[in-house]
């Protein structure tokens, strides 16, 4: 008889201190994830460009993702905190130039920055809000120049084949950081280059070495296609 309540004595507390919605644990750090977008389109899946147009044949911002050191990551953290254009509407134009979307159809160019901020920025509200979310997304793709590192290392975007390594090692040199490869596969299943992840601190303001091991699902040769 006096077992069960010593141990209801004992759960109380933790009952008690249990958080009653989901709210996150602070996370440990950013990835900062930027696409080819010619290996988005070279796929069996559809694209499609935005109303303004082809985008420049460069890398894109997918996302700033907010992420535990332990490799696990926090999501739809809010829902409450919609998203609301209002909010930056001075930032749109330089979100159009690297941030586009190439989803179809091409109704509505705020879907992917409505998805991405629902899905990964309400988790990092606490230090960034929509604006200071967005801005520090264009403040990172503006420091990292990633085509211009790979070409420098002789590496373009001309449906050539090249070494996992020797991309890895070219942004490294750039920005002084490794990055984690993400890889997908064309339309006729040869692997390539899809995103380049650089972690960054908590803040959303520099680059740093990853907290956790990059492991890459790329191939050691994979396809640099154009756009
Ligand atoms: P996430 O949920 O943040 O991991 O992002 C994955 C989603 O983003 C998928 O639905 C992708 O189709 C979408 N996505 C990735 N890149 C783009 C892009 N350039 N334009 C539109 N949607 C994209």
């Amino acid at each position: 008889m006096r077992q069960p309540s010593i141990m209801l004595l004992l759960l109380l507390p933790l009952l008690f201190s249990a958080p009653s919605t989901s709210t996150p644990r602070d996370f440990d750090f950013f990835y900062f994830v930027l696409q080819w977008p010619g290996s988005f389109c070279d796929t069996k899946k559809s694209c499609c460009y935005p109303a303004t147009g082809k985008p420049t044949a460069d890398f894109s911002i997918h996302g700033l993702w907010p992420n535990y050191a332990d490799g696990s990551y926090p999501s739809n953290c809010d829902r409450q905190n919609a998203y609301d254009a209002s909010q930056i509407a001075d930032l749109m134009e330089s979100l159009r130039s690297h941030w586009p979307s190439l989803a179809c159809p091409s109704d509505d160019e705020s879907t992917f920055w409505k998805h991405e901020w629902q899905k990964h920025g309400t988790c990092s509200e606490s230090v960034l809000d929509q604006h200071a979310y967005f801005g520090a997304a264009l403040r990172l793709r503006a420091q990292i120049n990633l085509l211009q590192a790979l070409q420098d290392a002789g590496i373009k975007p001309d449906g050539g084949l090249y070494s996992s390594a020797d991309i890895s090692s070219a942004i490294r040199n750039s920005t002084g950081f490794e990055p984690k490869l993400g890889c997908n596969a064309d339309g006729g299943g040869n692997r390539q280059l899809y995103e380049v992840s650089m972690c960054v601190d908590a803040k959303g303001e520099r680059l740093i070495e990853c907290p956790v091991s990059s492991i890459s699902n790329c191939p050691s040769r994979v396809e640099f296609p154009q756009f």
